[in-house]
This record gives structure tokens, C-alpha cells and sequence, in this order.
């Protein structure tokens, strides 16, 4: 096992600059040009209300760590978050209970397994392995402070509006239409129970997760919420902050490895940032002390992740200079005119 040595030494970032902002914002409208006639992939339809999105949708948002954010196409449209709340849930719970707690109770490593599975609970004696997946996310949920469950999912949806920055509100119709179809997210919190996992009543915390993912967000809204695991967890738009600069580096470590479903290998390698996406075509996408990239559009391919807003961060990731594991030893000698 790796220890928490790096927790000991004091930690230095490692980032550079977007160019200027002008640069951005025509970058974020020729990334939505480019995309906006793809039409490869298919609209969600396992839980029922999902299907009747409108499959030419497409918004873009690029939020810089200054607070500027460049919008392009149908970026104030509201959607459900769905699996992206994973991402901002799971960093609240950090900051409540800390590195060491989390990674012991709910896991950083990826199941290879797709992120409903049943399997992979059983396969590791009913440890989530990361709070990506659902097993994980239902345990992370589980974890949020509060008295009630009512306390909890208060606390969870003024959490994910801190985030964005204004008030979010959960899309009801969404929340009922999976309440009836959920048997499965169901199936694995009674199994987490079984295993001594869940502290709460499995019902109850599927109801809380259930609601969390209904929550709905613009690609204006992801880009915020990005930019502010950005910053060192400091909203670049209200200034508030929101959880720790060490959250947010624990987070991002998470989304690498286990954001983009079973692709997040190929993500990382393809676009060389941390990722989250969610099955109503919403993706958010974070560059670390530089800013972070918000798409929507519900067309996905077939592990799930939105194929326009894949295909348009691919393009931002260039031409901004995101990716993570890029370097250019010409630049650093100045041999490049
Ligand atoms: N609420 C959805 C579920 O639990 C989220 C799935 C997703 O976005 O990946 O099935």
C-alpha cells in the first residue's frame, strides 16, 4: 500500500496559464462548431424520463479560475446531473472527514467494472473501491453529516448550489421517474448493509443519492462547479470557499482514475485531464489552477459518456494546453520561435 507520506512534506502546485481570455472564449465557440452537427450515439433511456431528452441539445461553458466563463450553444439549459454530482458529493464528504478516512471507507481505485455493477461489491468483499461507481457513491452519500436524511440531502443540496454559485433545484420529474426503476441501485445498498458498509437505512440513502443526481445544471453551472476544484476550492465567481485546496487535489486524483466510467484509462491518455460525466449527456472536466469545461448533449456512446462533449473537451484540451502530462522541453530552452 502507498502511505500518506506526501500528507507530511509541504505541497508545492504544478500549473501554468490559459491564454488570454479573448483566446478562450473564440476556442470554446469553434470547439462548439465543430461538434454541433455529430450525431453519433444515443440518448439514455434506463431510467425513463432521461429518453425524452432532445438529442440536438448542445452547450458548452469554459470557466476560468479569474471567474470568467465563456458560454457557446444551449449552454443555459438545464439537464440532471446525474453521476457528475459524484464528483462535488464525494468532496464534501472529504472535507468533513479528511484523506485518510475516505480512502479507507470508500476506496480511490478503479473496478474495471461498469459503474452499476453488482459484482464488483462482491468481488471485493463489499469495499466500494472508489466513489465514482454507485456502490461508492451511495456509501459516500451515506457518509454526508447530518442527524436525518433530511438533514443529509440539505446539506447535499446546499453543498452542490455552493458549488455552482446559486441555488440549484432538483428536477422532480426525474427524481420519481428513477424512484420506480432504481431496483438495482436498491440491490447494492442492501448489499453494502450486508456487509456492514452502510451506517444508515439503505433505502433511505438510495432516496438521498437518487435526489442528489436529479439536481439540475446548466453546462454554465458544471464549468463553475469545475473551475472551483480549479481554484483550490475557492468559487471563482462568488470568491467563497467552498472545501479545501486539498480536497480538491484529493478529488481530481479520484476523477482521473475512475471519472469517465471504463474509459477513464482511455480519457486520460486521449485528454490528459480529470473528468466526470454523467448519463444525462453532461460532462465536467477540470485543469487544476487553470479552469475547468462544462458540456451537454445527451447523445452517448456506449460506456456512456456524452459523445459531442467528449469530442469538443478532446479539442479544448489542445488547442488551451490542458492536458496534464504534456511537457515540451523546446519551449523550456526557448528553441521555439
Ligand atoms: N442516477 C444514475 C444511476 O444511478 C446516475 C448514473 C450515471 O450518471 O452514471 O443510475
Amino acid at each position: 500500500m502507498i502511505t500518506s507520506e506526501s500528507q507530511t512534506v509541504d505541497q508545492q502546485v504544478s500549473t501554468g496559464h490559459l491564454p488570454g481570455e479573448a483566446e478562450v472564449a473564440s476556442l470554446t465557440t469553434t470547439a462548439y462548431e465543430r461538434y454541433r452537427q455529430l450525431d453519433d450515439g444515443r440518448v439514455a433511456d434506463y431510467i425513463p424520463a432521461l429518453a425524452k431528452a432532445d438529442p440536438a441539445l448542445f452547450g458548452l461553458s469554459v470557466s476560468e479560475v479569474n471567474g470568467a466563463t465563456h458560454d457557446a450553444g444551449d449552454s443555459d439549459y438545464s439537464f440532471s446531473i446525474q453521476s457528475v454530482s459524484k464528483a462535488f458529493v464525494y468532496a464534501l464528504v472529504c472535507e468533513a472527514y479528511g484523506h485518510a478516512v475516505v480512502k479507507e471507507r470508500v476506496g480511490v481505485d478503479n473496478t474495471g467494472l461498469p459503474f452499476n455493477s453488482v459484482m464488483a461489491l462482491e468481488l471485493n468483499g463489499g469495499h466500494p473501491m472508489n466513489p465514482m461507481v454507485n456502490a461508492g457513491a451511495i456509501a459516500t452519500t451515506a457518509m454526508m453529516p447530518g442527524a436525518t436524511p433530511a438533514e443529509q440531502w440539505e446539506l447535499i443540496r446546499t453543498g452542490l448550489s455552493t458549488f455552482a454559485g446559486r441555488q440549484l433545484t432538483m428536477d422532480g420529474e426525474v427524481y420519481a421517474s428513477e424512484m420506480k426503476t432504481n431496483s438495482r441501485n436498491k440491490g447494492i445498498a442492501r448489499l453494502l448493509e450486508s456487509y456492514g458498509r452502510l451506517d444508515h437505512d439503505p433505502l433511505d440513502m438510495v432516496d438521498i443519492y437518487t435526489r442528489q443526481c436529479a439536481m439540475l445544471v446548466t453546462s454554465h453551472d458544471l464549468s463553475v462547479m469545475g473551475a472551483t476544484l480549479a481554484d483550490g476550492g475557492m468559487n471563482p465567481v462568488t470568491g467563497e470557499q467552498v472545501v479545501s485546496a486539498e480536497v480538491c487535489r484529493d478529488t481530481l486524483s479520484v476523477l482521473a482514475a475512475s471519472g469517465m466510467y471504463e474509459r477513464s484509462g482511455e480519457w486520460l491518455f486521449e485528454i490528459g485531464i480529470p473528468a466526470k460525466s454523467g448519463v444525462a449527456g453532461g460532462i465536467v472536466a477540470i485543469a487544476p489552477g487553470k479552469g475547468s469545461i462544462g458540456a451537454f448533449s445527451p447523445r452517448l456512446n456506449s460506456a456512456g459518456n456524452s459523445v459531442r462533449g467528449q469530442r469538443a473537451i478532446a479539442y479544448l484540451s489542445r488547442a488551451l494546453g490542458l492536458n496534464l502530462f504534456a511537457s515540451d522541453s523546446k519551449r523550456q530552452t526557448g528553441k521555439v520561435a
